[in-house]
Formats: C-alpha cells, sequence, structure tokens
C-alpha cells in the first residue's frame, strides 16, 4: 500500500511551446539553437527550448515598438485593455492545472503550491491590474501665473522584462500586469532555467485577444539576450529581478546605452525577529515558513532568525523539531513541503554555505545534506548560535538553510538587523503593539511583516532599500514605473489673441 505521500496529485501535462513569442507568432530563434531546460528531480532534459540571442531581441524590439508606435494596443481604449487583461486572467484560472504541473516540472516547486498559491495569485494579479487600466490618468494643476495646466499619463513605450527562475509566473506577472494597464508594449527575457510556463501564458494572452506584437517573449541567456535587451538603444525602460551582482551589470547597461529607466528587485536577507512575549509555537512555524518556503528560493526569506535570548532555548528545540519534520521529496506527490533546488549550480552554492557554517563553528541542529541521490534535494537545514560576522549570516544563501541567532534587547537587535547592505523585507514577532510599531518604523527594509510573513497580496507593493534594489512592484507603486508624466501648460487669456 502506497502512503499518501505517494500518491501523485498533478494531471500529466505535455510541453507544447518552446518558441519565442515575437509578433504574435511562435518562432525559432533566428540562429535556429536550441537548449534544454532540466527536470530537477533528476537532471534530465524536459524539452529544448529555442535559445534567442541579439537579433531575436532586435525582431522582438522591432515588434513591440511597431505595437506600440502603431497601435493597436495604446490607441484601445483603457476598457477594451482591461477587457483583455480579465479574460486572460480567465484563461489562467481555467488552465490553472496544466500551468501548475508544468510550473512544478521545470522549477521543482511542489505542485500544491503553485496550484494553491501561485496560479490562483497570477490570475488576481491581472484582474488588480485590469482594474487600474482605466483610472490611470492625470492632473489639472494650478500654477502661478494664468496658465491651464494639465498632466498627462502616457505609457513610457517598449518595456524590457527580465525575470528569475524561482517563481517564473508569478514574476512574469508582476511585470507584465501593471505594464500592460499603463497601455505598454513589452518584450521580456524568461530566466534560462525555466522558459515553460511563460510560453504557455503567451499562448493564452493571443487567445484572450491580445493583438501581435503587445507581449515578446524570448527564451535564452542573460549573457547574450538578457544584455542584448539591457543595452537596446529602442527599449524605453526595463524592469529587472535577479541577483545583485546581475543587477549591478544591468544598471551598467542600460546606462552606456539609452539611459533607460531601470527598477531592480534584487536579493536579501531578511531578518525575522521573535520577541519574548511572541507565542513560541506560532513564532516558529512562522519562522519556518519564512525561510523554508520554495525551498528556502525567495528574494525575501528570513534568513536571518533573531530570537531574544529569554527564549531562545525552547526555539531553537522546537525550530529544529519542525525542520526535521518537513516532508522532502517528489514535488508531483501529495504532502510534499519541499522540493529540489532549482539546478546543481544552485545546489552547490547552498551546500557550500552548509560547509561554511560548520567551519564558522556555527552549531548545526539538523540536515546539512543532500537528500537521496539524484536531482537536486536537500536537507532542511538549521544552525544555532550564528553570529552576525559568519558568511551565513551575511549572504543570501537561497536554499534551505535557516540561521538562527540570539539578542538581548530592541535597539540591539534594531542595529544588527538593519547591518546588512540588503533591505528587501523583515519580520517582527511580538505581542506588544509598541514594539511592534517601533521596530517595523525602525526597520531600513521595503516590507515589514508584523505577526506574519510572505503576504504576497496584488495591491502591495514590493522592493527593497539599500542594495535590495529600486522601485516598487504590485500595487499603485508599480504604475509609475511605466508611466511618462508629461506636463502640458497653456495660457489662459492669452493678450496676443
Ligand atoms: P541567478 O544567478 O539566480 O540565475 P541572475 O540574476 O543571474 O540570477 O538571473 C536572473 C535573470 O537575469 C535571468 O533571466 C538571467 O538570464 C538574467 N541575466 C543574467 N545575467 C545577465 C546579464 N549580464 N544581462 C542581462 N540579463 C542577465
Amino acid at each position: 500500500t502506497s502512503s499518501a505521500a505517494e500518491e501523485v496529485i498533478s494531471p500529466s501535462v505535455q510541453v507544447s511551446y518552446t518558441k519565442l513569442l515575437i509578433d504574435g507568432n511562435f518562432v525559432d530563434a533566428a540562429s535556429g539553437k536550441t537548449f534544454p531546460t532540466l527536470d530537477p528531480r533528476t537532471g534530465e532534459v524536459i524539452a529544448h527550448v529555442a535559445e534567442g540571442d541579439a537579433e531575436d531581441i532586435n525582431r522582438a524590439v522591432k515588434a513591440a515598438r511597431k505595437a506600440f508606435d502603431e497601435g493597436p494596443w495604446p490607441k484601445m481604449t483603457a476598457y477594451e485593455r482591461s477587457r483583455v487583461m480579465l479574460r486572460f486572467a480567465d484563461l489562467v484560472e481555467k488552465h490553472s492545472e496544466e500551468l501548475a504541473a508544468l510550473e512544478s516540472w521545470d522549477n521543482g516547486k511542489t505542485y500544491e503550491q503553485a496550484l494553491t498559491a501561485e496560479i490562483p495569485m497570477v490570475a488576481r494579479l491581472f484582474r488588480y491590474y485590469a482594474g487600474w487600466a482605466d483610472k490611470i490618468h492625470g492632473l489639472t494643476v494650478p500654477a502661478d501665473g494664468n496658465y491651464h495646466v494639465q498632466t498627462l499619463h502616457e505609457p513610457i513605450g517598449v518595456a524590457g522584462q527580465i525575470i528569475p527562475w524561482n517563481f517564473p509566473l508569478l514574476m512574469f506577472a508582476w511585470k507584465v500586469g501593471p505594464a500592460l494597464a499603463c497601455g505598454n508594449t513589452i518584450v521580456l527575457k524568461t530566466a534560462e532555467q525555466t522558459p515553460l510556463t511563460a510560453f504557455y501564458v503567451g499562448k493564452l494572452f493571443l487567445e484572450a485577444g491580445l493583438p501581435p506584437g503587445v507581449l515578446n517573449m524570448v527564451s535564452g541567456f542573460g549573457a547574450t539576450a538578457g544584455a542584448s535587451l539591457a543595452s537596446h538603444m529602442d527599449v524605453d525602460k526595463l524592469a529587472f529581478t535577479g541577483s545583485t551582482d546581475t543587477g549591478k551589470v544591468i544598471l551598467g547597461l542600460a546606462a552606456n546605452s539609452n539611459l533607460k529607466p531601470v527598477t531592480l528587485e534584487l536579493g536579501g536577507k531578511s531578518p525575522f525577529i521573535v520577541f519574548e512575549d511572541a507565542d513560541i509555537d506560532k513564532a516558529v512555524e512562522l519562522a519556518h515558513f519564512a525561510l523554508f518556503f520554495n525551498q528556502g528560493q525567495c528574494c525575501c526569506a528570513g534568513s536571518r532568525t533573531y530570537v531574544h535570548e529569554k527564549v531562545y532555548d525552547e526555539f531553537v528545540e522546537k525550530a529544529k523539531a519542525r525542520a526535521l519534520k518537513r516532508v522532502v521529496g517528489d514535488p508531483f506527490k501529495k504532502g510534499i513541503e519541499q522540493g529540489p533546488q532549482i539546478d546543481s549550480k544552485q545546489f552547490e552554492k547552498v551546500m557550500k554555505y552548509i560547509r561554511s557554517g560548520v567551519e564558522s563553528n556555527a552549531t548545526l541542529e539538523c540536515g546539512g545534506g543532500q537528500v537521496g541521490d539524484k536531482g537536486y534535494f536537500i536537507q532542511p537545514t538549521v544552525f544555532s548560535n550564528v553570529k552576525d560576522d559568519m558568511l551565513i549570516a551575511q549572504d543570501e544563501i537561497f536554499g534551505p538553510v535557516q540561521s538562527i541567532l540570539k539578542f538581548s534587547d530592541v535597539d540591539e537587535v534594531i542595529k544588527r538587523a538593519n547591518d546588512t547592505r540588503y533591505g528587501l523585507a523583515a519580520g517582527v514577532f511580538t505581542k506588544s503593539l509598541d514594539t511592534a510599531n517601533r521596530v517595523s518604523r525602525a526597520l531600513k527594509a521595503g516590507t515589514v511583516w508584523v505577526n506574519c510573513f510572505d503576504v504576497f497580496d496584488a495591491a502591495i507593493p514590493f522592493g527593497g532599500y539599500k542594495m535590495s534594489g529600486n522601485g516598487r512592484e504590485k500595487g499603485i507603486y508599480s504604475l509609475n514605473n511605466y508611466l511618462q508624466v508629461k506636463a502640458v501648460v497653456t495660457p489662459l487669456n492669452n493678450p496676443a489673441w
């Protein structure tokens, strides 16, 4: 008899779309080249996908430029654009099982997570931005002198968007939703590890009535396709999510080409602070979720767990027990909480940090090794007695490795939490309103979750302080990234007339 954990819960899915989406057609790369995308459970090839490079980016930008300059997209009424996005959201829901299965296969995340969290968030986000499309408008501005002054909020033009592999469809949504709502056209480069679901939803967008050339998608590598997009002279705006190192490169490429404005959502080393008055069981569970969610592959992962000295020992014991209970296995099976890391490169990187933790004399409470002998599964790992100057407390590990640090008072923990080059997110766990207010105002982070973590409603802005990036995605704030403001100034009662 097979246990519940052996039950396969995903539909079988085929890879139907493996070509670049340019001007409404699925096409081969100009070079004819392809590259394999791998199954993180085994390292085996799922499919070969078109490998776009500079020439394909050129073709895609040309199509996007034409669709922007000649229409129909920016010339359609905002209501019509909104309707296309709403129809798309319906199609995402209709195909949610295939999409979740494809996402799980290409990325290694659990099918249940993709199906119940991510795909619904994608549909919700497009509905949210569909709601904005016909509510974007300028102002009339009182100015000194006898002038009628108005601002027009215009789409910025062709948006270049480069996304990572950890949440392929959700990152697609965060980028594409606001850009379309504002009337832009798009060239999006998918991550080389996870090209499959974007093409699938590209097909759904065409079915929803998105005109050709409005959304173009190129799969390929960063140094070729990505760099050509970032340095393209005819791309008006660039949005990037990925590592801080690559963010620096991208900013340089944008600056050295046409100075296109760039929004960056980069790495993090987010503190998760547990005060002595917190409900320890809940704090343990939430800290576990904050770190281990999505195999630890979250830019905002709560990767520095600060625990007050009075509850430290109890917390460590319980955090260890929780990690030992975490169910690791085939993401297509029921009850699995953790699948494989995305690829061998990330696997090796995480293992290197685990070795570094041991060498720097942090206490390895549990885990630390590979699970099984194929694919990229890693044991849920907990370190206690972690010190701020250890590498595992400073670098983004991007894997299932929890680091627990001890603190003794509020001022000290605020200072230590802020002593990082990153500033993406933070968690504060306390029953005291005063502590919550004080700490959330003092933390230099784009999001502070109080007694919760990883709440990603479409309306909540997300982005970083310091080297975690600039600009905000989601919510009303993301619209600014995709709009130009034009001031139109007209004299009133001009005496010359
Ligand atoms: P990771 O190291 O986790 O793969 P990256 O930041 O390198 O993260 O990748 C995120 C995205 O950035 C991917 O789509 C990748 O192809 C792209 N990318 C990587 N290097 C460059 C580059 N030099 N120029 C443009 N895009 C890049």
